[in-house]
């Protein structure tokens, strides 16, 4: 099954190697077809080479959006090579058979990362390479190809070991090459979906390019790596990282939750994440205040937490969160003076976004499951003072206004059943992953109170609708003056008449956030 290399069709993008790979072949007698800026490249290196256009007696036209596109190109790669048959065909027409393909793409990727215009993104889609490519795996009986310069060592070893290529080599090379076109064309079809504004489930690709091996995932016998996709989100995906350890599967995990969470509020914000729950989020007139603030929330649970901020990371903040022991920060960026105070902390990690992503942007987001995966929009709900319906005797004051919304806006960062109180823009209790409503509400509170924090007069948020009365009257024992929650559920009539019995202000968003 060892296949000898007589004739190789070189045309890359990505020149990296493309030299000494070429030089390497050519002395081990194999001939060279090239495209232009490859052979090019080839020539001057002094490597013999003939350009496919003089190979094939056609010229490469249109900008080169026709190089490779014919028969003697194709009919070269697929020609089966122990098919009496194909092999009088390709005698017939003068087709000589191509016995590698080594072919990298345009950098679509690369093009649309750097925010170019839609007329050269377009212009980088590749459209013979993926053919080349695609002919090259389906032969890969007869046939070597090698889609990235990382493949070219393996096989200059292999042709060194053998004098060819084995089969299981072929094969494996093959199907690195068809996850390498199919990759490539879902980042064409996401990027395309996201110029039309459009991102719909119904016509999900998943496209990721690996960003890095992790050393196990969510448990130590799980291997696990990081993909990232596009369009690009400011958050882990293109953050910098300035100091720590490498991230661990769960440090990616809970740092996104932070860090999407944190970028709801508009004022200096904190967020500590625990498991990728929120233990503790507030706002303040600096994020030093507002680190205060949550870590109050829940002082047990902030320790080993991912911190998440909506600003620079100042000196001040800095120096209150090293005071117990944190696994992450993430923030947009971080002063010098900061970056000072963390250095001593040799595994705590850094991380600068950039920037702080838009709560309301439109994106997808899956979740796998046995055999399949599930697929929906992201979570870009907001609701907004003027969507909210009073539907209790008393209205909330402007002050409960407020505090209300924020509390809605942190559960919809909580996992469900997710039961929030807030104070003073903080959070003092936080219910999360019951799996009833009322179990929440008393634990956040019962939580809250153990961290001696004032429930007196507090807010109360609820990701969904109360199916009884029993989960707001925990809620309003608690020492909750004022709700929001979506309402709609049948008993609603009872719910409120709970409410306008101790006296409280209640308001419907009529918007869930479900998040499990
Ligand atoms: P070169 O730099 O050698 O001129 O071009 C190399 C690039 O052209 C490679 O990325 C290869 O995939 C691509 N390519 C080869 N043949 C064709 C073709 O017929 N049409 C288009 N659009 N691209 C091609």
């Amino acid at each position: 099954d060892i296949v000898p290399i007589r004739t190789a069709l070189i045309s890359v993008s990505d020149k990296s190697g493309l030299v000494e790979f070429a030089k390497a072949l050519a002395a081990r007698g194999t001939k060279i077809l090239s495209t232009g800026g490859s052979a090019k490249m080839l020539r001057e290196a002094g490597i013999a080479v003939t350009e496919v256009s003089e190979h094939t007696g056609f010229p490469e036209i249109l900008d080169g959006r026709v190089k490779t596109l014919v028969p003697q190109v194709h009919g070269g790669i697929l020609g089966k090579r122990h098919d009496p048959s194909h092999i009088a065909q390709m005698a017939e027409h003068g087709i000589a058979p191509i016995d590698l393909v080594a072919v990298n793409l345009y950098p679509f990727e690369a093009t649309v990362a750097r925010n170019a215009e839609f007329d050269d993104c377009i212009e980088n889609i590749d459209i013979g390479g993926p053919a080349m490519i695609r002919s090259a795996a389906k032969n890969h009986e007869g046939v070597t190809v090698l889609t990235e310069p990382s493949h070219y060592a393996r096989v200059l070893e292999e042709i060194d070991a053998h004098g060819g290529t084995t089969l299981s080599t072929r094969r494996s090379l093959a199907a690195a090459a068809y996850a390498r076109t199919a990759a490539y064309d879902s980042a064409i079809s996401s990027w395309f979906a996201a110029q039309l504004g459009e991102s719909y489930p119904d016509r999900f690709s998943f496209s990721g390019a690996k960003k890095q091996e992790l050393r196990y995932g969510e448990n130590p016998h799980q291997s696990a790596a990081f993909y990232t996709s596009s369009p690009a989100r400011f958050g882990v995906a293109t953050a910098t990282q300035h100091q720590g350890k490498e991230l661990s599967y769960n440090n990616y995990n809970d740092t996104d939750a932070a860090f999407e969470c944190v970028a709801e509020f508009d004022e200096p914000a904190v967020v500590i994440v625990k498991h990728a729950n929120p233990c503790g989020v507030a706002t303040g007139t600096s994020t030093a205040a507002a680190w205060d603030l949550a870590l109050a929330c829940d002082p047990v649970s902030a320790f080993g937490g991912i911190v998440a901020l909506n600003r620079t990371l100042d000196e001040e903040t800095a120096t209150k969160i090293v005071t117990i022991f944190t696994e992450v920060i993430i923030a947009p960026d971080a002063t010098e003076g900061a970056k000072q105070v963390l250095a001593a902390k040799k595994n705590l990690r850094l991380l600068t976004t950039g920037g702080v992503p838009s709560p309301t942007q439109e994106g997808m987001t899956f979740k796998s499951l046995a055999g399949g995966f599930l697929v929906q929009n992201r979570d870009a709900g907001r609701v907004t003072a003027e969507a909210l319906k009073i539907v209790t005797q008393r209205a909330p004051t402007a002050a409960e206004l407020e505090d209300m919304l924020f509390a809605f806006r942190v559960a919809k960062h909580v996992k469900s059943n997710a039961i929030v109180y807030t104070k003073n823009r903080a959070t003092i209790g936080v219910g999360a992953g019951q799996m009833n409503r009322v179990d929440s509400a008393r634990i956040a509170a019962w939580r809250g109170k153990e961290a001696k924090l004032d429930f007196t007069g507090c807010a109360v948020a609820s990701d969904a609708f109360f199916p009884f009365a029993d989960g707001l009257e925990a809620a309003i024992a608690a020492g909750a003056s004022c709700v929001i929650q979506p309402g709609g559920s049948i008993r609603d009539k009872e719910v409120i008449e709970a409410a306008n019995k101790a006296g409280i202000a209640m308001v419907f968003t009529n918007m869930r956030h479900f998040r499990h």
